[in-house]
């Protein structure tokens, strides 16, 4: 049979940090020696009390359907961490629990876009952001901030680009890809803005807890009179408690939108799986001590990496305040060549340093700027003094 597949899917990509975090250990396992800079994921293991208290779960079977939006103990341990890390008190009507930061995403753009709505999104972006939108019908207006400016987007550039179709802007602090974090004074003036112009303010904070302490992390609901009530946060455990395959994440806002939120995943995908739930409660209620040694960890690495690919001639990145990736730029090997074959875009870099080096990065393309690469350093030191050296051999071929 013919299928004749919707419209909305045909025009739509596979997310290409997921499609080369599979090809780099797909290579790995066909026994190639493969360094991956691919991933979006911190390589710790889940802590041990989180997994204990999964277990717990199963004996204890709760294995049922649990409220769609979220059992009542974990948004109670949300609550209580929204008190005692930012002082900021929500109800749990404002609270969405779904399957991963990328669902809380999704159910947003479901319940708020109507064909032909605007939404802005600063590019460098997660490559994510855009489809969704799309998907939604909604309609990505990409606006571009500048390596000089840290990669963040101005309380300027964010009026310049508001039309009487806007809804809303995702601002996503600390970043994926470039590891910018706005200091508190600027995420208020976007905050303020957004306020006075009538657009909701989306702030993805799934990287908060992964900070390294040169510019302090603010949850951009809490900056001013009325944020609040103006603005969404996206959260989950994913990444601060290396619990990506658990899948749970959570959205904090605006009662009414979260309502409509939460009718979406009832026609979708019900409650996020409940020994997962049981686990981040677990996770956020413990101790916190597992996240500040990773953090630790992640400083060395970072430091190691951009040193390394500073020293390497033609590549140059801004030192990332938080996450665990660097974004490279590369541009200045665009139109040099290796034997017969050319570099023109980020891609082609890509490409060449998978081939030529077996070192796999993300091109930049699917960040929404070419001339760039994601280098993730959630990987051993070992691993990035090897692909480091590596680069720096592969590039040197280059004429
Ligand atoms: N957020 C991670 C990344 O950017 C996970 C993969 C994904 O969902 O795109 O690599």
């Amino acid at each position: 049979m013919n299928i004749r597949l919707s419209r909305r899917v045909m025009g739509l990509e596979a997310s290409p940090t997921l499609a080369l975090t599979g090809k780099a250990k797909e290579l790995r396992k066909k026994g190639h020696d493969v360094i991956s800079f691919t991933a979006g994921e911190p390589d710790f293991d889940t802590p041990e009390h989180i997994k204990e208290a999964a277990i717990r779960a199963v004996k204890e079977g709760h294995t049922k359907y649990t409220p769609v939006g979220g059992m009542e103990e974990l948004k109670e341990a949300i609550i209580e961490r929204y008190r005692k890390d930012h002082s900021l008190e929500y109800a749990r009507e404002e609270i969405l629990v779904s399957c991963g930061g990328k669902h809380s995403f999704y159910n947003l753009c479901q319940a708020l876009l109507d064909p032909g709505d605007e939404f802005i999104v600063p590019a460098p972006y997660w490559v994510s952001y855009p489809p969704m939108v799309r998907l939604a019908g909604g309609v990505p207006r990409i606006v571009h901030t500048r390596e000089e400016e840290g990669f963040r987007l101005t309380p300027e550039r964010l009026k310049d680009s508001i039309t009487d179709r806007t809804k809303a802007v995702v601002i996503n602090s600390p970043s994926n890809p470039t590891g910018c974090v706005y200091p508190p004074g600027e995420i208020e003036e976007l905050v303020r803005v957004a306020i006075d112009r009538g657009v909701l303010l989306i702030s993805d904070e799934i990287y908060d807890r992964i900070v390294y302490g040169e510019v302090e992390f603010v949850c951009a609901a809490g900056v001013c009179d009325g944020a609040r009530e103006n603005t969404v946060i996206l959260n989950g455990v994913s990444k601060s408690y290396s619990m990506t395959g658990w899948r749970i994440g959570y959205a904090l806002g605006p009662k009414g939108l979260i309502e409509a939120m939460t009718r979406v995943q009832s026609q979708s995908t019900s409650n996020p799986t409940s020994i997962s739930q049981w686990a981040s409660v677990a996770a956020l209620k413990g101790s916190q001590q597992c996240v500040e040694e990773m953090v630790r960890e992640f400083k060395k690495r970072r430091d190691m990496m951009v040193e390394g690919l500073s020293s390497i001639d033609g590549i140059s990145c801004v030192r990332p305040q938080g996450a665990f990736y660097v974004f490279a730029n590369v541009s200045t090997f665009f139109g040099r060549a290796h034997k017969d074959r050319a570099i023109d875009d980020s891609t082609g870099f890509a490409s060449f340093l998978l081939d030529t080096g077996e070192v796999c990065v993300v091109p930049g393309a699917g960040f929404g700027d070419d001339r760039y690469i994601r280098l993730s350093f959630a990987c051993s030191e070992e691993d990035i003094r090897r692909g480091v050296d590596r680069i720096k051999e592969a590039v040197g071929l280059l004429r």
